[in-house]
């Protein structure tokens, strides 16, 4: 039986350009899935309606309350069947990754395998959820699809307003950057809150994503409602040979330039013997200088995390950037690890019974106010929690010395325990 296939002019188009095109993948796949076919078609009506014609609706796996995006064409012809019945349905399976997104290429396999028999053959890696989008099935393939992702070790990932897949970056095993073990914190944070994963009853999504250094690959601090950050908080790793040989490889003024002038605190000078001081009192771990000097500057060796809440993408109130709640938490026995669970447990507590409806944590903290916000999760008021010095003088200042006390006997305290944060 011939293939029918639809006219897409307009799609055609986009297969012009210098750049690979996406169209033209999915015209590949066109050739054997008919799905395919049908969302082509879809695709060019809604780019010359500029319109979408995708709606929701309920489709799901026994035992679990999200993970798949349901999606139903709305596009129906006179009599009310489907205009391109082929993509009647086209529902997404969300599919957490593994911790920092390591695979072997016959897992990989496998799962291509498993989708192509059961799916459409498109898949996205990865979304900015975190998860592996296996975009395109029909609710009659569903179920046996997931169940034999399932045996394989793969777990849906998470939709709705739930705790959402968790993201790690690659980390340690192929990064010299990174200055905490990423995978055990995303695997730690995942697995506490599966149940809040796989059963939504959050006000709204909430995203934990873990980077190694403050490069941040993640993005965690734009996109994370809590993001844990790798640092240190000695001084950075420095070798003086190595640096004279990048100032005689590259010459003084490029490093000036480049590095020297570009660290946001002026923490660096170049000194007439072509070695570089540093202030590390001042340095920010921005990772600039090490990212450019990487033979001879590293982080230091006395490393942990930055704990941020409050990251998001436009909603209400518009972009945030995550806010610092805990400055430095060491990530060495396990109780560290306990204590950053503990953390989060406050955290995501605090928010469901916090929040309104529909607000991510970040809003909340606007709303309520990062005082009552600290205080509801129990967290010590500290200086680095400050965004931006105030600009304006006139401030109240009772309680300021008792609080600046506080933090003072605070910081003495670790420093005789060897505590951290
Ligand atoms: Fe400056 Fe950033 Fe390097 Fe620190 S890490 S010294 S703030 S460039």
């Amino acid at each position: 039986m011939a293939k029918k296939t639809y006219d897409t002019p307009k799609i055609d188009e986009l297969e012009s350009g210098p750049w690979p095109s996406f169209v033209t993948g999915m015209k590949r796949l066109a050739e054997d899935k008919p799905m395919i076919r049908g969302v082509l078609g879809q695709l060019e009506h809604s780019y010359n309606d500029r319109k979408g014609y995708w709606k929701g609706g309920t489709v799901g796996v026994y035992g679990y309350g999200g993970g798949v995006i349901p999606r139903f064409t709305e596009l129906k012809n006179e009599s009310g069947d489907p205009m391109f019945p082929e993509a009647a349905e086209f529902h997404t399976v969300r599919i957490m990754p593994s911790a920092g997104m390591h695979y072997d290429t016959k897992t990989l396999r496998e799962l291509c395998k498993v989708w192509d028999k059961y799916g459409s053959g498109l898949v996205a890696m990865h979304g900015q959820t975190g998860d592996i989008m296996f975009q395109g099935i029909d609710a009659e393939n569903l179920q046996q699809c997931f169940d034999e992702m399932n045996e394989m070790g793969f777990d849906l990932g998470g939709a709705g307003p739930a705790v959402r897949t968790g993201m790690s970056c690659v980390g340690a095993a192929r990064c010299e950057h990174s200055c905490c073990n990423e995978q055990r914190i995303h695997r730690m944070l995942v697995n506490a809150f599966l149940d809040d994963l796989h059963r939504p009853s959050l006000p709204y999504k909430f995203k934990f994503k873990v980077s190694g250094c403050a490069n941040d690959c993640m993005n965690s601090i734009e996109r994370a409602d809590m993001a844990v950050i790798g640092t240190w908080r000695d001084a950075i790793q420095a070798d003086q040979e190595e640096v004279k040989a990048f100032v005689k490889d590259k010459g003084r003024k490029y490093v000036v330039d480049n590095v020297v002038t570009r660290c946001p605190t002026n923490a660096l000078s170049l000194n007439d013997d072509d070695t570089l001081d540093i202030d590390n009192r001042s340095c920010v771990r921005c990772m600039h200088c090490i990212n450019v000097m990487t033979k001879a500057l590293s982080p230091g060796k006395e490393k942990g995390v930055t704990v941020l809440v409050g990251g998001k993408r436009t909603l209400k109130i518009g972009d945030l950037f995550g806010t610092v709640v805990v400055p430095f938490l060491r990530m060495e026995k396990d109780e560290d690890y306990d204590r950053l669970l503990e953390i989060a447990q406050e955290i995501v507590d605090f928010f469901a019974e916090n929040a309104l409806e529909h607000e991510r944590v970040g809003e909340m903290i606007e709303r309520i106010g990062l005082v009552n916000f600290l205080e509801g999760v129990g967290l010590e008021v500290d200086p680095n929690m400050v965004r931006h010095p105030r600009t304006i003088s006139y401030v109240l200042t009772h309680d300021w010395d008792e609080e600046a006390e506080k933090w003072h006997r605070r910081k003495q305290m670790e420093s005789e325990t060897g505590s951290a944060s």
